[in-house]
């Protein structure tokens, strides 16, 4: 296709961020870390290879996510602890802190609520950065392996991918059937994954620079349901959606002490709901 006279100039207009990093009024997080540095481990959860688990974390806590024994990536649903249908917004956690998250980020609710479900403490992964092939940790691009995409790619079935895995421990903790559960299953944070799009901006997967004893920290904005998948593709850095590659346990670790000074629970958004009616 001819491309039009004034192509260069439609070009050359200077892009504009759509959400600053001024946007939002940043976390606090000395407050945070302070909080953290005083509280007790009062809760731990394995979550064995190729399967998910849940934790709860009350409000005002830390959630700590582990990688044990080898690199593996893990697929992180949130929800307000009893209540489903506040869950996390990946794509407007992207919107607002960018493809890949870490210290100080927020992970966002969906509407009508977009308040902070957690917000990053620490993560020991954060010396990464951006690779010379574009990639960085911790994204919120890929929504999860799901065994839609793979039969449709593949013509077979598999059984453990990261939105099975949800759906089934989903469904036994909440008593929900598989299928009710599987609808409140939702794109994740993909944890110590290494991803990025392409110069063609097709999006790639490279093997993730996580190591045993690498974690990362959360402070629950909310009392939170958190479900963790242990990916079939182990450290992503081939294929998923196959018993092919090496996977390992992750751990997430509850820790409970006084709240952060001066922090409360964030209200659900202000607005009226009245769409202009
Ligand atoms: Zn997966």
């Amino acid at each position: 296709m001819s491309e039009p006279a004034d192509a260069a100039r439609r070009r050359a207009v200077p892009p504009v961020l759509v959400y600053p990093p001024d946007s939002l009024p940043p976390a606090p997080l000395a407050a945070y870390r302070d909080a953290l540095a005083g509280a007790e481990r009062t809760g731990t959860v394995t979550v064995p290879p190729r399967d998910a688990a849940c934790v709860e974390v009350p409000s005002g806590a830390f959630l700590r996510i582990l990688s044990v024994e080898g690199p593996q990536v893990g697929d992180l649903n949130l929800f307000r602890l009893g209540d489903l249908a506040e869950r996390f917004f990946s794509g407007k956690t992207r919107a607002l802190h960018g493809t890949h998250v870490g210290v100080g980020d927020r992970l966002w609710s969906c509407f009508p609520y977009l308040r902070p479900l957690a917000t990053i403490v620490e993560d020991t992964l954060g010396w990464y950065g951006t690779d010379a092939d574009g990639g960085r940790v911790h994204d919120v691009i890929g929504t999860r392996c799901d065994p839609y995409t793979g039969r449709l790619l593949s013509g077979t079935d598999y059984h453990h991918c990261c939105h099975s895995n949800l759906t089934r421990a989903l469904a036994a903790r909440t008593g929900l059937t598989l299928a009710e559960a599987e609808g409140h299953v939702h794109d994740v944070l993909n944890l110590f994954m290494c991803t990025g799009f392409d110069a063609e901006g097709r999006y790639f997967m490279k093997a993730s620079p996580v190591r045993p004893g690498d974690y990362m920290t959360f402070l629950a904005e909310q009392p939170l349901l958190a479900v963790l998948s242990t990916c079939p593709g182990g450290d992503c850095g081939a294929g998923h959606s196959s018993d092919a590659a090496a996977c390992h346990p992750l751990v997430m670790e509850v820790w409970e002490g006084a709240a952060p000074d001066g922090w409360a629970e964030p209200a659900p958004s202000a607005y009226d709901r009245s769409h202009g009616l």
